[in-house]
């Protein structure tokens, strides 16, 4: 094919961080083309990560419900089975509805979508091998690299994802296994764990680190997640490291032994779950045809305004640095849009939220405790739990805690961290809190309705510079 006229801005990849540039685009009135290879929008995010992975713990734990916490309600259910394959359609009906919603969008924005693989020809030039066969070029003033990542995997232990899955497979298992292995207990393994176990599988996560959890989740918040998921049944082996692994019986085997020297021993397990990290996805982009370098960690390297060292060509999202979630691909996305068009953009990396949607969910934005020891910045706590607050007791669902962290001096706000029922919205309010540079009085003096959860973020508040009510 001849090269097409030239665009103001050309994406490769369609996930999270390509359709939302995009769209931004599209709305400045630039001319836009987006490829993506996958065959359907939305990337990672959308097709095999956060969506699909909400619709099964979401009907997860209504069964999980239905069955172990509807008696004392006053509700008393006959027979309840688990139709798994009905669980998946379920999930794979949100996940087409919201890919197909994304193509929409980019059509209403005048966005060329093109469904095929890109890779670098020159400068300007991206050469697409078509899905449908062939190929074609598309020439671009700006060229945004969205690739975004891909699971890490285990040495040694090949990925076949139906034995041995990462979440893409861990999404779309045909049976409940009777036993599974997590290896890594981050927010992957957590959401993953969860979900089979509450179909019926004995899981057991085993984690590198003494803290389940991650990067970025407070010590206290985690050491607390821990012990009501393994209240749920979840077996945890922390600080523990996998040595090796066998896939060549009946069963997969690992043998692990403690991080820090010690008992060796075999577990065994119908499918095991490698949720060990993510890294970055160049693979067959073509960045040695531009001479494009990534780090020691694989990511693509910009500038703080998403710059690689060819300047009209930029890069968002998981491919780059900061942490891989898509509301922080979707910020750099606006952003990078208002650079190009306007120079300037602002993404607040110190104000980007978590959520691990376990049950009770875990949600929190700014610094943990150990980060402020770190970085020798002095703090005062506030805490509130919330089987001192009205709506948890009256919705029998009283576990957790809203845990704020302050400056003693100034009483600004330095990071909000929540375990407990609906921590995943109610972070929100904590985020535009710290976005605002709040301080732990002006959170406290904020009337919240009565009864809600949320009332539990302002006496948390109170409890930072002075006391709670009800507590
Ligand atoms: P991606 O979504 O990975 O998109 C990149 C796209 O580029 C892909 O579709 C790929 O096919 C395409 N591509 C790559 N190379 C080429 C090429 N050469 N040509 C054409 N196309 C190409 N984040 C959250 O914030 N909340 C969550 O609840 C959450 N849950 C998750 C659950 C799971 C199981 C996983 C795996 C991830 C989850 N994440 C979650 C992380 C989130 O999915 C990512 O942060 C997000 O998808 C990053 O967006 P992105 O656009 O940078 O990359
Ligand atoms: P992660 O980095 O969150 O956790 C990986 C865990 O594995 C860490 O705790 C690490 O110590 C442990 N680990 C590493 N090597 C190990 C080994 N050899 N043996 C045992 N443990 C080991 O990564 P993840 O859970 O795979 O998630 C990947 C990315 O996807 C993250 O950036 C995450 O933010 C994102 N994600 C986000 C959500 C969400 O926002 N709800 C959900 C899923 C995924």
């Amino acid at each position: 094919a001849s090269a097409a006229e030239d665009k103001d801005l050309v994406i490769i990849g369609g996930g999270v961080a390509g359709y939302v540039a995009a769209i931004k685009a599209g709305q400045e009135g630039m001319k836009v083309t987006c490829i993506e290879k996958r065959g359907t929008l939305g990337g990672t995010c959308l097709n095999v990560g956060c969506i699909p992975s909400k619709s099964l713990l979401n009907n997860s734990h209504l069964y999980h419900q239905i069955l172990h916490d509807s008696k004392h309600r006053g509700i008393e259910v006959g027979d309840v089975k688990l139709n798994l394959a009905q669980l998946m359609k379920a999930k794979d009906t949100s996940v087409s509805g919201l890919t197909k919603g994304v193509e929409f969008l980019l059509k209403k924005n005048g966005v060329e979508y093109i469904k095929g693989a890109g890779t670098f020809q020159d400068e300007h030039t991206v050469k697409v091998q078509l899905n449908d066969g062939g190929e074609t070029t598309v020439v671009g003033k700006n060229i945004l690299i969205a690739t975004g990542s891909e699971a890490t995997p285990f040495p040694g232990l090949h990925i076949d994802e139906k034995r041995v899955v990462t979440s893409t497979g861990a999404i779309a298992l045909t049976e409940v296994p009777k036993k599974m292995t997590v290896i890594g207990g981050g927010i992957i393994g957590l959401e993953m764990a969860s979900v089979w176990s509450r179909l019926g599988s004995e899981v057991t996560v085993v984690e590198f680190l003494d803290q389940i959890g991650g990067p970025g989740m407070d010590l206290e918040i985690a050491k607390a997640t821990q012990k009501i998921l393994k209240k749920q049944g979840i077996i945890f082996k922390t600080g523990t490291k996998v040595l090796s692994g066998n896939t060549g019986g009946e069963l997969v085997t690992l043998d692990v032994d403690a991080a820090k020297g010690g008992k060796q021993e075999t577990l065994d397990a119908d499918v095991v779950l490698v949720a060990i990290g993510r890294r970055p996805y160049t693979g067959g982009l073509g960045l040695e045809n531009i001479g494009l370098e990534l780090d020691e960690r694989g990511r693509v390297i910009i500038d703080s305004e998403y710059r690689t060292k060819i300047p009209h060509i930029r890069c968002v999202g998981d491919v780059t640095f900061g942490p891989m979630l898509a509301h922080k691909a979707e910020e750099e996305a606006v952003a990078v849009v208002e650079y190009i068009k306007k120079g300037y953009g602002h993404v607040n990396y110190g104000c980007i939220p978590s959520v691990m949607y376990t049950s009770p969910e875990v949600a929190w934005v700014g610094q943990s405790e150990q980060d402020l020891k770190k970085a020798g910045i002095k703090y005062r706590i506030g805490t509130f739990p919330f089987s001192a607050n009205s709506r948890a007791k009256t919705n029998l669902d009283t576990e957790g805690m809203v845990k704020i962290l302050a400056d003693p001096e100034t009483d600004r706000l330095l990071g909000i961290h929540i375990i407990g029922p609906n921590a995943g919205e109610m972070i929100a309010e904590g985020t535009l809190a710290l976005e605002y540079g709040a301080s732990s009085e002006d959170v406290a003096r904020t009337c919240h309705a009565h009864p809600t959860l949320s009332e539990a973020f302002k006496e948390a508040a109170m409890a930072t510079h002075g006391k709670a009510i009800h507590f």
